[in-house]
């Protein structure tokens, strides 16, 4: 089991502080912001995560498997809560620390019901010294994600049938622009995703960054 040699990194935020992003595999990935630990969808049976910094909040996008793992949450903070918004909805955890839940859903015909926009299911927007830190949870190209504006960091999904093509992943990082992309979940399924495609089309538009996320 990997233990505590996960790839980090460091980033400015606006306001002159920085923030730490931890990068654990596919959707699981730590924020360290305002000395507060941060999980978002912490899942892998090959992670000691007992090893792992306790959480002071855990958010969870949506129920799927390889988002959400009760026992997982409970190693990391004991109690095994977490939080799970609706999009729409918005809470401030910590003194300097926001997050708005925005909608994560398919469009393309025959992948509507993985994650049906009914369902509520999220993607988050973590403001914390003035960026703002989005995390997309399993969605498309849909409009509402496609209308996101003003992103410092966007970790956007790229596996199929579940969430996103090379196509539509270059489509959001069109009209979102954000300064830094991480690929995500861009493994766990048979088809591959051609991330050096990725990075070849939005290299001039964006700051990629492939990280071990797949
Ligand atoms: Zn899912
Ligand atoms: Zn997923």
């Amino acid at each position: 089991m990997k233990s505590d040699l996960f790839t980090q990194e460091t980033l400015p935020v606006r306001d002159g502080s920085q923030i730490t992003f931890t990068f654990y595999t596919h959707a699981s990935i730590a924020v360290d912001a305002g000395g507060h630990r941060i999980y978002f969808d912490p899942v892998g049976e090959t992670i000691d995560w007992a090893t792992q910094p306790k959480a002071d909040l855990v958010l969870i996008t949506h129920d799927h498997f390889d988002h959400l793992d009760r026992n997982t949450v409970k190693v990391l903070n004991g109690t095994g809560d977490y939080v799970k918004l609706k999009p729409g909805e918005k809470i401030n955890p910590f003194e300097g620390v926001e997050v708005e839940a925005v909608p994560a859903y398919n469009i393309t015909p025959g992948h509507q019901d993985f994650h049906p926009k009914e369902r509520g299911d999220a993607g988050y927007i973590l403001t914390f010294g003035g960026s703002r830190i989005y995390v997309a949870g399993d969605t498309e190209d849909n409009e509402d994600v496609l209308s996101i504006r003003d992103i410092d960091v966007a970790f956007l999904p790229v596996n199929q049938p579940y969430t996103m093509t090379v196509d539509q992943c270059v489509r959001v990082v069109e009209a979102i622009r954000p300064k830094v992309f991480y690929p995500y979940h861009f493994g766990g399924t048979d088809v591959k995703t051609d991330i050096d495609a990725l990075v070849e089309r939005v290299k001039g538009i964006t700051d990629v960054r492939v990280r071990p996320l797949e």
